[in-house]
């Protein structure tokens, strides 16, 4: 039964196997079983439904709640060479008629609805007339109070079930996780003995990270900046932030749309299609925003704010790497977050019990934050999964990226302050005194006679905020609510002052670019956009980044060849191939780059290819591919905007993997030849397995990569070769 699925996936979707659960679910539903699967976002629910709609003989209804999204959804299977349509408001009667036509010719497999249109007598009529063999629901968590996504309308679907004389097969998909919602899925939507898939929410691609600094919008600019020309999303708090970040970027020449509940209907369509379709990279928005957007090739999520909550959080850096490419989640927090959705559970819900359930997750949300251990293990374990390591490799707790700096002596500057001026103020004015103004109100209250007056003269006013928001965020100092927040002294400021707590502070990583994209992946995503212009749909929709960047590093030369490649089905390969293999082709005669093909099934049989299960190209095999190029070691840095270091470490992995090696490697530039021997003398005599003892007894202008790449010269490449 499987196998068939698989020749769907093959076909159709250009994909050689399944991810995790999703065959198990496919045949769930194939095995006529009601069946409910929790995935995390981008883990592939759609495919779950579509594989099995299909197979099936009948038409397969999709209950989807967002009508702004089905001509995607529907373009999308379309472009595939799957018989799609849909049916809302936006469509007319004449249509509709068409659309029955069709549904009765026998010639669409799927058929998407919003949940409201269930209530159509008419509709309903049409539906039984044909035969339906599979109801989907996705979204499914709609259907729950618990939810955050409650939809009315989907409280009906049962009753639009049981209305068939013969049940179909009734299948439901979500992403949220947590039991209430998984409970009342089964309970609302009526599900018959249903087999329940839930996935592991581990989502490896992105790498989490929280970021206390004062200088938020400093960071994001640079961030953003740096990324220039990738997609992304801002998550803030309030429709006000979203406006003034929104001006911000803009003034700085960034192409970026908004999208909130304050714009119109038309707008924020309008936005939200600019940048589905690539048109602006940037999009700032409330939590409004992304419901269902299956644009998989967003890059980076910024939480601008701290979100209300882990689900909503988590759900949103969710909408990053959808196509599995790696991916940046920034959440950027401040105090002033706290207050803030503390006024908005206040302000927005009624009922006492809810609001004390908002506050409980507002607090778990605080305490990830403040978490010192790995944030994705805090993640996981909060829905419920176990994980076996201390450490995931990828958060930014467990990697440590910049410095820890002493700042005890400028914090105790700031405290001691504080402390002197008596009375609650604002951190402005704590600056005003620290770096010895003489404003009216300093003198008015005898600030300039204090003794930690201009004493922080060596920070800019800016600078010295920021420092305070940051001992603020770090919990140094804490925060007084009320209508102008004040800054005051805790437990731990007095322990800071009493010399028995250090304040060592990270330096701020620098932003860094997300991907490491060779020249032919820019033609190709050039060319990419061209088409999607010219079709009018989504440009993910034509190729996800992965599949641009497989061709990029693998560059096949015919349709055989392209096939192989990950996301490109047979009528894809028809309908885009040729224009694909041209770009191609042009870039391999300009840069002499000379064909070398291996298919997958022949790297299947290969054993380290098989125990690795991964047919994608590895990023060090990527190197290793550009090294069989006659590249350069330091050429290949610059390309993959990689150091030399890692390069390095790319292909002795490599090495070490396939035993053999037919590398050619140009070591010159890297380390002379006296150097090279310097570095034997040491080796010879003390061994290799440690790099630190070596480069202590050379001398200081011998790098680690100069070390690093004798040893893969004249040691592993050797060993290898022989
Ligand atoms: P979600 O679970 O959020 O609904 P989607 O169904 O939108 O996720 O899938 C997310 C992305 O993953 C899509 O770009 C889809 O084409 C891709 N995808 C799904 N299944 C596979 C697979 N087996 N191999 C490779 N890519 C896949
Ligand atoms: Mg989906
Ligand atoms: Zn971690």
């Amino acid at each position: 039964m499987l196998s068939s699925a698989l020749e769907i996936l093959h076909k159709y979707y250009g994909y050689s196997d399944f991810r995790k659960d999703q065959g198990k679910v496919i045949e769930s539903i194939l095995k006529g079983k009601d069946t409910l699967a929790v995935m995390p976002t981008g883990g592939g629910k759609s495919i779950c439904y579509q594989i099995p709609a299909v197979l099936f003989k009948g038409v397969t209804v999709v209950i989807s709640p967002l009508i702004s999204l089905m001509k995607d959804q529907v373009d999308n299977i379309k472009d595939l060479g799957i018989g799609a349509a849909y049916i809302n408001s936006s469509i007319s009667h004449q249509d509709i008629l068409h659309i029955c036509e069709s549904l009765i010719a026998g010639n669409i497999k799927m058929l998407y609805v919003a949940p409201e249109r269930l209530e159509s007598s008419e509709f309903c009529q049409i539906i039984k007339s044909i035969e339906v063999s599979q109801i989907a629901v996705d979204e499914a968590h709609c259907v729950s109070q618990w939810g955050h996504d409650f939809r009315t309308s989907y409280t009906y679907i049962w009753k639009f079930i049981e209305s068939f004389s013969k049940r179909p097969v009734v299948t439901a998909f979500t992403a949220t996780a947590t039991k209430e919602v998984r409970e009342d899925i089964v309970n609302q939507i009526k599900l018959n003995k249903p087999e329940v898939f839930i996935s592991g929410f581990d989502r490896e691609n992105l790498k989490i990270g929280c970021l206390k600094i004062g200088n938020r919008l400093g960071y994001m600019l640079k961030y953003i900046k740096t990324n220039e020309e990738q997609s992304g999303i801002v998550y803030a708090a309030t429709r006000k932030e979203v406006d003034s970040i929104y001006e911000r970027l803009k003034e700085n020449n960034i192409a970026v749309a908004r999208y909130h509940a304050g714009l119109s209907d038309k707008e924020r369509k309008n936005n939200q299609e600019d940048f589905v379709y690539d048109r602006v990279n940037v999009i700032v928005a409330t939590n409004a925003f992304g419901m269902g957007i299956d644009k998989s090739n967003v890059r980076y999520v910024i939480h601008y704010n701290m979100p209300k909550n882990i689900e909503s959080y988590y759900q949103e850096i969710g909408r990053a790497g959808r196509d599995g490419e790696k991916s940046d989640c920034i959440l950027m927090f401040a105090p002033q977050d706290v207050i803030t959705q503390k006024y908005l559970i206040e302000t927005s819900i009624q009922s006492p019990e809810r609001r004390l359930n908002e506050y409980k997750k507002l607090q778990q949300m605080i305490d990830f934050v403040h978490y010192n251990g790995c944030l994705r293990k805090y993640i996981l374990n909060y829905f419920g999964e176990q994980v076996d390591y201390e450490e995931c490799g990828n958060c930014s707790n467990c990697v440590s990226e910049g410095e820890y700096v002493d700042k005890t002596i400028d914090c105790q500057k700031v405290l001691s302050c504080i402390y002197r001026m008596k009375r609650e103020f604002g951190v402005n004015m704590i600056v005003d005194v620290l770096r010895g103004s003489s404003q009216r109100k300093v003198i008015q209250y005898g600030f300039d006679k204090l003794s930690t007056h201009g004493i922080m003269k060596n920070y800019s006013k800016e600078e010295l905020s920021n420092f305070i928001n940051t001992l603020i965020a770090h919990g140094y100092i804490s925060l007084k609510e009320g209508e102008y927040p004040t800054v005051i002294l805790n437990p731990r400021s007095i322990k800071v002052l009493k010399g028995e707590e250090k304040v060592t502070l990270k330096e701020i990583v620098k932003a860094k670019k997300i991907t490491l994209n060779n020249d032919l992946f820019e033609i190709l995503r050039v060319l990419r956009r061209e088409i999607a212009g010219e079709e009018s749909i989504p440009p993910y929709l034509i190729f996800p980044d992965t599949t641009l960047k497989e061709l990029s590093s693998r560059c096949p030369i015919n349709f055989e060849q392209m096939m192989d490649v990950s996301g490109v089905g047979q009528l894809k390969l028809k309908k885009y191939g040729e224009r694909f293999l041209e770009a191609i082709k042009n870039y391999m005669d300009e840069s002499k780059i000379k064909p070398q093909w291996i298919f997958k099934n022949e790297l299947k049989n290969d054993k380290n290819v098989k125990e690795g299960k991964n047919l994608k190209l590895k990023t060090h095999e990527i190197t290793a591919e550009m090294i069989k190029e006659h590249k350069d070691l330091e050429q290949i840095a610059k390309d993959r905007q990689i150091t030399v270091s890692t390069v390095l470490s790319h292909i002795t992995k490599y090495a070490e993997e396939k035993g053999v090696l037919d590398l050619n490697i140009n070591f010159g530039g890297i380390f002379t030849d006296e150097e090279e021997n310097q570095i034997l003398k040491v080796t010879k005599k003390i061994g290799i397995s440690k790099l630190k003892p070596i480069k202590e007894k050379l001398s200081e202008d011998i790098s680690y990569d100069k070390i690093k790449a004798v040893i893969l010269k004249d040691y592993i490449l050797l060993d290898k070769n022989a």
